[in-house]
């Protein structure tokens, strides 16, 4: 069975669920109407997944779906907006009816639970590729941004780091905990609202630790000690570490720092701030860690318990290379 662009986007993309007020009108029309409410600034971000590249090929229809909305959302999250409206464009190599209703299960099921319209999709054929854009909006004037961090901020990051790397590492051996949090990401986008106000800069973690960090440094041309051994690891991590035999040593300090895909948000706060930090995460699943501080030498020092400096064998994912080494 085939059905062309517009009964694809007819059959799976519109539906009655998550209707939301500030969409005047959604898909359908030429382009999308959408209400920005007064006082606000719109947020916009845009992800593309690549089969191969950004997931496995194995990887099940439902978590893709999932992901390619999850990874946008965590960026709203990161600038410390609320989600509202969402567009689709897929690359398809066919149309497979079980495929598309599985993989718009599990986009659908991180959307409404976000209360995020898809308002907008468009389909065409090739090799497997997922274009996601999503907008949100935040109070005017109170976006959380890369740069603002000062020399003496603490540095902070939320949930745990290396899982989703620990994930892909160990592939088929890896657990259901570890597995879930490569593929059903949680964007924090309670933590991210919660910042408002709060953190002095932010940046959620695609890339990993160091390469974020880096980029959230690079905002104002400051530099940050870290702390290696307050990095938060789950008891997921934990646990499959304790069974990585020889391996186990660097990779629970390397994949913490540099393995990407883990989406929680790093940020800085003022020093004096840190007992509202605490207080903010305290009613939050996620949780919240201090792993270092901001310094004014440009650079990322991985320091350990015994001061003994850390150098990381990799620093992140970066797709083009990094022409400055
Ligand atoms: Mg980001």
């Amino acid at each position: 069975m085939s059905l062309d662009e517009f009964g694809i986007i007819r059959r799976h993309f519109v539906r009655n669920a998550a209707v939301r007020d500030d969409v005047v009108a959604g898909i359908g029309d030429d382009a999308a109407l959408l209400r920005v409410p007064a006082g606000h600034e719109l947020v916009v971000c845009t992800d593309t997944l690549v089969a191969g590249r950004h997931f496995p090929a194995t990887t099940a229809p439902a978590a893709i779906g999932y992901k390619a909305l999850a990874v946008n959302l965590s960026d709203l999250a990161a600038m410390g907006a609320d989600p509202a409206w969402v567009t689709l464009a897929l690359t398809l190599p066919g149309y497979d009816e079980a495929w598309m209703s599985e993989f718009m299960q599990g986009f659908f099921r991180l959307a409404d639970s976000c209360n995020v319209a898809l308002v907008g999709g468009d389909t065409t054929r090739g090799p497997l590729s997922i274009t996601v854009q999503a907008q949100g909006f935040v109070p005017s004037g109170q976006a959380l941004m890369r740069h603002g961090a000062q020399p003496g901020d603490h540095v902070y990051v939320t949930g745990t780091l290396g899982d989703a790397g620990l994930a892909l590492y160990l592939a088929e051996q890896a657990d259901a905990e570890l597995r879930q949090r490569l593929d059903y990401p949680e964007p924090r986008l309670q933590a991210g609202r919660a910042l408002r106000g709060l953190a002095s800069s932010a940046i959620d973690i695609s890339d990993g630790l160091l390469a974020d960090l880096g980029h959230l440094l690079e905002a104002d041309r400051l530099g940050a000690s870290i702390e290696t051994d307050l990095l938060p690891r789950s008891a997921a991590f934990e646990n499959a570490i304790r069974q990585a035999g020889a391996d186990a040593e660097s990779l629970a300090q390397e994949l913490p720092l540099s393995a990407g895909d883990d989406y929680e948000i790093c940020f800085t706060a003022r020093a004096a701030d840190e007992a509202a930090v605490m207080a903010t995460f305290a009613p939050l699943d996620c949780g919240c860690t201090r792993i270092g501080v901001i310094e004014q030498q440009p650079g990322i020092r991985c320091l350990r318990a015994n001061a003994i400096a850390y150098l990381p064998a990799f620093t992140g994912y970066n797709h083009f290379g990094d022409p400055d080494g």
